[in-house]
């Protein structure tokens, strides 16, 4: 029996499993790959302070690295259920049942699909959600970014070091981005910009992505480009599936919570991308995880 499982071990969880192990509880994370979640595909992180830049993976191990010293079991596992059994949580994972008295939903979120015909076909062939995994396949193409957000604005500047020229396709006339990031999107002379338009369709030969299809939403134009990949960044989608049956999550699945990151359901903590929030960082993830696992002690201190 664990005081406390995390779930994911992203910012929000390692930091979660960080304060709850300094509080002497016994702690485990449950994660399905390696640690650092969605750090691990970011090049350089410019805003986590105390760093001028540090890279995602990096910044992901120094978060990891105290976490073993500390006694926090690091465990492998794909978590499709909880189930609550009298006070006790039951975190169920393809092959095992663990039992906590509480749990810290720290699943993240991943990104959205286009939903446009070839977006599928061509997955992995010229379609990629990950500029820092795949960018280097792409040396001297032609590069389309779908999304206007930080993410697109981002990954289309890192993704000039490799291609020939980044056009980022953007549905309205403004993007959403930070204003740092669009200035120096703005000012690089291998980014373009496709404005108040929308991808159709992307298609290509037996291979790989060749071209996409457009249409612009203010005059109903259709028009064709080349280009030898697409990289999809149109915003982020929960990952709260394990908690459907709880009746925690609003419509669109992300988890609402109190100040003290409290769920609906009693001892089931959320902390991170997975929250009902208006901004998801780093630093509000992290944030997020020392609230949860602070609480999460006082839980067990008046229930237990
Ligand atoms: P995540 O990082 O998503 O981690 C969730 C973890 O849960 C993952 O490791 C996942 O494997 C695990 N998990 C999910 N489901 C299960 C399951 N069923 N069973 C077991 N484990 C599971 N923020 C910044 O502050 N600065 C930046 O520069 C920055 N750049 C970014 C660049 C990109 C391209 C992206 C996509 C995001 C960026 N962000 C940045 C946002 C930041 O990465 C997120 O806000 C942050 O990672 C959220 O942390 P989290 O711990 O809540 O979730
Ligand atoms: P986001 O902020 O939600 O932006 C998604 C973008 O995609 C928006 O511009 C949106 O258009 C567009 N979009 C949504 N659905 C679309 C569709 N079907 N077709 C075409 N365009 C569509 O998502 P994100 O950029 O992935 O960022 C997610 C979170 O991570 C944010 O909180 C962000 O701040 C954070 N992040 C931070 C950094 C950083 O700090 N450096 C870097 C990356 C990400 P509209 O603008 O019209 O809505």
């Amino acid at each position: 029996m664990y005081d406390t499982i995390i779930i994911g071990a992203g910012p929000a969880g390692m930091t979660a499993a960080l304060y709850a192990a300094r509080s002497n509880l016994k702690v485990a994370t449950l994660e399905q790959g390696a640690p650092g979640g969605q750090m691990n595909n970011t090049a350089d992180i410019e805003n986590y302070p105390g760093y001028d830049m540090i890279s995602g993976p990096e910044l992901s191990m120094k978060m990891f690295e105290p976490l073993e010293k500390l006694g926090v079991e690091n465990l492998y596992g794909i978590v499709s259920k909880i189930e609550e059994d009298g006070p006790i949580k039951k975190v169920i994972t393809d092959d095992q049942v663990y039992e906590a008295k509480t749990v810290i939903l720290a699943t993240g979120a991943k990104h959205r699909h286009l939903g446009v015909p070839g977006e599928e076909t061509y997955s992995s062939r010229g379609v990629s959600y990950c500029a820092v995994c795949d960018g280097a396949f792409f040396r001297d193409q032609e590069l389309l970014v779908v999304g206007g957000g930080d993410s697109a604005v981002e990954e289309a500047l890192f993704l000039t070091q490799f291609a020939k020229k980044v056009t980022i396709v953007h549905r309205r006339d403004e993007l959403r981005a930070q204003k740092v990031l669009q200035e120096r999107a703005f000012a690089h002379d291998k980014i373009d910009f496709i404005w108040d338009s929308v991808v159709k369709e992307i298609k290509g030969d037996d291979n790989k992505v060749t071209s996409v299809d457009f249409e612009n939403l203010k005059t109903g134009q259709i028009s064709n480009q080349a280009f030898g990949g697409v990289f999809v960044y149109v915003g982020l989608d929960p990952v709260s599936s394990m908690v459907e049956d709880l009746g925690i999550t609003d419509d669109d699945g992300w988890v609402p919570t109190d100040d003290h990151m409290r769920t609906s359901l009693s001892g089931l903590f959320a902390v991170g991308d997975v929250r009902q929030k208006d901004l998801r960082q780093i630093t509000t993830a992290v944030g997020d995880g020392a609230t949860a696992a602070q609480e999460a002690y006082h839980y067990i201190v008046d229930h237990f």
